[in-house]
């Protein structure tokens, strides 16, 4: 196989498939290097088409496996129909200094085929964020530098979502949304009347209720509301890297895309002062290959791109590539999904809900948007929804008795059920950081990934908040049965893990420049989560898409004025 290209991608996720799809379409021939399998588009969604009865558990996971695998099996998505996209605990150790549920996806498409989808745009009140509340160090770009790029990926991924003319989140591309039940309606109504500044709306999502004609030609169709998604889609009614940005930059004819290629660190010529190229581990048969480009684009996945970067040792740089601040793998943050409430409605006892609906309602941030308000910093935004569903049947007895148990009940529909998350922002701090463990190397001879991440008195002060105010909220509804809980769940779990390579306008105080570049070392790029100065609220996943493909852009002009090669 031949060995020189003009780019490499490390990861071919969310992130790393819209770089390589950039980059393929701008002419360049790219290598599009990923540690697990290939996972081609509906071939290998084996589970896709299955009825419940038709797997062993009828969908739950079996007793052994979640006691072989206590942390992910405490991810919601982690189930029998979907189990073989997750890594499991006992594959790829890693060393917890703190409790840390890690929610990994190896293969091609990475986590992108299980991912919620929900996509949230970031608006000035969230990049302003660090410098307005001093900390971590100030964003280098703003809203208006993503915003074009925002509306390429929505366009191409397909956005489901409303105009809804919020500072806090601004709007963008959308296909139609879905529809709010009556008492998600009733409740957008009342906190409307409550409150100014409080609202209730549809969560944007990536699917395809109306597909048009950039969809059709990648090959994907409408979305039929299944709700089966993270067995993969048969229809690609929702945005994977599987069913679009891969294939489309193989369409390109410029793409080589190779799984079980671990990549072992990014190899630096001391005397261009570049990366020339990476170092990789051949996954089955432990061969070592080097391969060459003139740009590396580093989209392992947050943690593991602050893995592969702390393991790029040089002479010129002994602690990782481009790591001349010692900051490389710290000011790690993430989202703190620990908070929930629930609570019933007796109202609208006549109403009922129909069928499926692959998303819900969302509240977008509302604490300390415009000034500081509480005695904790920044806000959290919250998912809601309510349905009416067919009380749960009674389960009494084996076999006939069952059955027979099942059928003499009469339907009943019972109220309401209302729940709502917290989605909330954490601080990037020092201490809060992932290392190079020195005590162990993994089966491919890489030092294995040290995490020291946690709580602060900041998120405790958030979660109360968030109880204190969804429950006014709830009971100004007219809900009733009220209940919150703290899952008290270690970090990890809200797999929204974020920075360790920031991006900043200071060398001294960050890794990436306005264009995801490290300062130090200019032909390589990271454009996923690891880039992340500060995390807010919203779910992550867009702003890495419309990162990458802004930085391949960039990159492919700077090839071309010879800045790079
Ligand atoms: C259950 C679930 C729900 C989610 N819901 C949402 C949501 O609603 N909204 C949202 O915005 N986000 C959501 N996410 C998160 C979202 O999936 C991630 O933010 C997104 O996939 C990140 O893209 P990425 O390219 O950085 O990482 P990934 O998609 O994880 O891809 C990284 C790839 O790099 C590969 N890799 C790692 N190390 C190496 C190496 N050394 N060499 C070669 N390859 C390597 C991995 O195998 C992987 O395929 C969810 C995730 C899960 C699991």
């Amino acid at each position: 196989m031949n060995t020189d290209f003009d780019a490499i991608v490390i990861g071919a996720g969310m992130s790393g498939s819209w770089s390589a799809k950039e980059l393929c379409e701008k002419g360049l021939k790219t290598l599009l290097l990923e540690r697990g399998r290939n996972v081609e588009h509906i071939v290998d969604y084996p589970t896709t088409n299955m009825n419940p009865w038709e797997f062993e558990h009828r969908g739950e996971m079996s007793y052994k496996i979640r006691q072989e695998n206590p942390s992910i099996s405490k991810c919601y998505a982690f189930r029998e129909d979907n189990q073989h996209f997750f890594v499991r605990d006992t594959e790829h150790e890693y060393v917890q200094d703190k409790p840390f549920d890690w929610i990994r996806g190896y293969q091609v498409g990475g986590r992108s085929i299980m991912w919620a989808r929900q996509t949230q745009r970031w608006s000035d009140l969230d990049f302003e964020g660090p410098l307005r509340d001093g900390f971590a160090v100030d964003w280098p770009i703003r809203h208006n530098d993503l915003e074009s790029w925002y509306s390429h990926v929505e366009k191409f991924v397909g956005i489901a979502g409303e105009k809804d003319g919020l500072d806090t989140l601004p709007d963008g591309e959308f296909l139609p949304s879905w529809e709010f039940s009556c008492v998600e309606n009733h409740f957008k109504d009342v906190v409307k009347n409550k409150y100014n500044d409080r609202h209730v709306i549809f969560g944007r999502c990536a699917h395809l209720t109306q597909p048009q004609e950039i969809h059709f030609q990648q090959g994907r169709g409408q979305c039929q509301n299944r709700t089966e998604c993270e067995r993969g889609c048969p229809f690609g009614g929702y945005f994977n890297a599987n069913s679009s940005t891969i294939p489309w930059a193989q369409k390109t004819g410029n793409l080589t895309l190779r799984p079980f290629s671990v990549v072992h660190s990014i190899i630096y010529d001391e005397k261009t002062g570049k990366a020339s190229g990476v170092k990789v581990i051949d996954a089955n048969t432990k061969e070592v290959i080097e391969y060459k480009a003139k740009i590396i684009f580093v989209n392992a996945g947050s943690v593991n791109t602050n893995l592969v970067l702390l393991n790029s040792k040089s002479e010129r740089f002994p602690n990782g590539l481009g790591n001349d601040n010692d900051i490389l793998g710290k000011y790690v943050a993430f989202h703190n999904y620990r908070a929930s409430i629930t609570a019933t409605s007796n109202a609208f006892l006549d109403k009922k809900t129909k069928g499926k609906r692959p998303s819900s309602p969302y509240i977008p941030r509302f604490r300390n948007v415009y000034k500081q308000e509480t005695n904790f910093l920044r806000g959290y935004a919250a998912g809601f929804q309510a349905r009416r569903e067919l009380k749960q049947a009674s389960t009494e007895g084996l076999g006939k008795t069952l059955s027979d148990n099942i059928l003499k009940e009469k339907p009943d529909l019972g109220g309401w059920s209302i729940g709502s998350h917290m989605m909330g922002e954490t601080i990037p701090k020092e201490t809060n950081y992932v290392s190079l463990d020195d005590s162990k190397v993994d089966e491919w001879g890489i030092p294995l990934l040290h995490v020291s991440i946690d709580y602060d008195e900041n998120d405790e002060k958030m979660i109360q908040d968030y109880f204190t105010e969804l429950t006014k909220m709830f009971e100004q509804a007219g809900f009733t049965d009220i209940k919150t809980r703290d899952t008290k769940q270690a970090p990890g779990l809200d797999i929204h893990v974020m920075g360790g390579v920031r991006m900043g306008n200071d060398p001294k105080t960050s890794l990436l420049n306005k264009w995801n570049q490290l300062h130090h070392c200019k032909n390589v790029f990271v454009t996923d989560g690891a880039c992340m100065t500060s995390t807010s609220t919203q779910n992550p996943s867009l702003t890495y898409m419309a990162l990458s493909a802004r930085a391949a852009n960039y990159a492919v002009e700077e090839l071309k004025k010879g800045n790079l090669g």
